[in-house]
């Protein structure tokens, strides 16, 4: 595949039907065309999956999309075959496939019908599996997701860990792209050292979201009440609120019902109809709020979330910039409220304190980040693009203005009360 022969233009068009490209995705593909092992660091709805589709679709052979979750593949794949209407130009790969299901996947990857393959990483364990693809045309691996290589990562999965084995035994020379929404310097490192990738060509993408507002209040015993007034602030406004136990969710959301809210729960207690039914109500929105654990939010892509509220402070920055991400999309207003106690921190040291003594060093060394976001004085979105290893200026950068810091500035305040002492 020669790159003057191919607009990439055209193929947008053609393929997807967008004139342009978002951001990075023409210098990624570029790279990814020209057989280098490529990094992406973009945040999420930032358009990493059309990165890795596009030069899949018009490269000979078959790309192995490498995923975690099997409802994230099955929507991309669904998502492929309306814009081709090839069939099997897309397959996914896994354990509820019968044995028939099987062979058709293989016969079309051998007669180079199948463009992506998505398969979970625990499929790749299967020897079966390995053996069959060490024979086939492939054009590149994708790692989706590539932060679950890493313990610092938000959603650590130690199937990721064997990746590099076996990739190294489908083919010596196959390319490898890695794409992550996590922007944290320190699993990056991790992700490119795990897969033994030394010179990689980076595209990191800025984290910013000037949309989104900042704020921490203090948590105190009238918590719920400071909820219920906010929300009803924003009446008609779509919003999550994030709660660490499933017997908290269910309170909350009792909670605010009675006080006339329309709210449902959800959490990975609640069984699967309910989970489906009250997500599409709010997607829908035939609710304004779900009161959830952090088992709500992967994948679901509403735009017009209007607001965050974590009722408990999450384990780490990361996680806090994920959840409260999904504020705002469409680019209008998200408030991201956080409620901290440091008694809550306290907590989540103490469920720690069973698991191996390296975990909870890291842990612990995530939580005192957060501490720290919430007991700073400076602007909270530097301080969180500062923890991914981004320089934002808090006067003049983009969104300096949107954050609760900088809007009613602590320093004044406390110099005001020294002054009266
Ligand atoms: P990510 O994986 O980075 O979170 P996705 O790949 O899910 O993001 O893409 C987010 C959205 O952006 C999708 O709805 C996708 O269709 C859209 N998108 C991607 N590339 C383009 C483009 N070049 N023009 C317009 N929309 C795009
Ligand atoms: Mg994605």
């Amino acid at each position: 595949m020669s790159l003057t022969e191919i607009d990439l233009h055209q193929q947008l068009k053609k393929y997807f039907g967008f004139s342009q490209f978002k951001g990075l995705q023409e210098q990624v593909i570029t790279s990814i065309v020209k057989g280098k092992d490529t990094f992406v660091v973009m945040p999420t709805g930032g358009g990493k999956s059309l990165c890795y589709q596009l030069p899949a679709l018009i490269a000979d052979g078959t790309a192995i999309v490498v995923s975690p979750l099997i409802a994230l593949m099955k929507n991309q794949v669904d998502a492929i075959r309306g814009i081709s209407s090839q069939h099997g130009v897309a397959h996914v790969l896994n354990s509820s496939l019968n044995k028939t299901e099987v062979r058709q996947v293989k016969e079309d990857i051998s007669n180079g019908i199948t463009k992506l393959l998505y398969v979970a990483p625990e499929s790749l364990t299967k020897e079966d599996y390995v053996e069959f693809l060490r024979g086939q045309t492939i054009s590149f691996l994708a790692i989706d997701e590539a932060h679950c290589i890493s313990e610092w990562g938000h959603d650590f999965r130690p199937e990721y860990r064997n990746l590099r084995h076996i990739i190294k035994r489908i083919g010596d020379n196959i390319p490898i792209i890695a794409l992550t929404a996590t922007a944290t310097p320190k699993v990056q490192e991790d992700i490119l050292k795990n897969l033994g990738i030394t010179d990689a060509k980076t595209f990191k993408a800025s984290f910013n979201r000037p949309n989104l507002y900042y704020e921490v209040r203090p948590k105190t015993k009238n918590v719920d009440a400071d909820i219920i007034r906010f929300v009803k602030q924003n009446e008609g406004k779509s919003g999550i609120i994030y709660c660490l136990s499933r017997k908290k969710v269910e309170e909350l959301a009792q909670t605010l019902q009675v006080n006339g809210i329309s709210a449902v729960p959800y959490h990975a207690g609640l069984e699967a109809k309910t989970r489906s039914r009250h997500q599409d109500m709010f997607l829908m929105e035939d609710i304004d709020v779900v009161v959830a654990t952090i088992a709500f939010g992967m994948g679901i892509d509403k735009p017009d979330v209007r607001f965050v509220i974590h009722h408990d402070i999450p384990k780490s920055i990361e996680s806090y910039y994920q959840e409260t991400g999904r504020a705002g999309r469409d680019g209008g207003e998200g408030h991201c409220l956080a409620f901290y106690s440091y008694k809550d921190i306290e907590k989540l040291e103490k469920f720690m304190s069973g698991k191996p003594v390296a975990e909870q060093e890291i842990g612990h060394a995530l939580l005192q980040e957060i501490v720290a976001y919430a007991e700073t004085s400076i602007s909270r979105r530097k301080f969180i693009l500062h923890y991914f290893g981004e320089e934002f200026d808090q006067e003049t950068g983009e969104g300096a203005a949107m954050d609760d810091n900088m809007r009613y500035p602590k320093s004044h305040v406390e110099a005001k009360d020294e002054v009266a002492l």
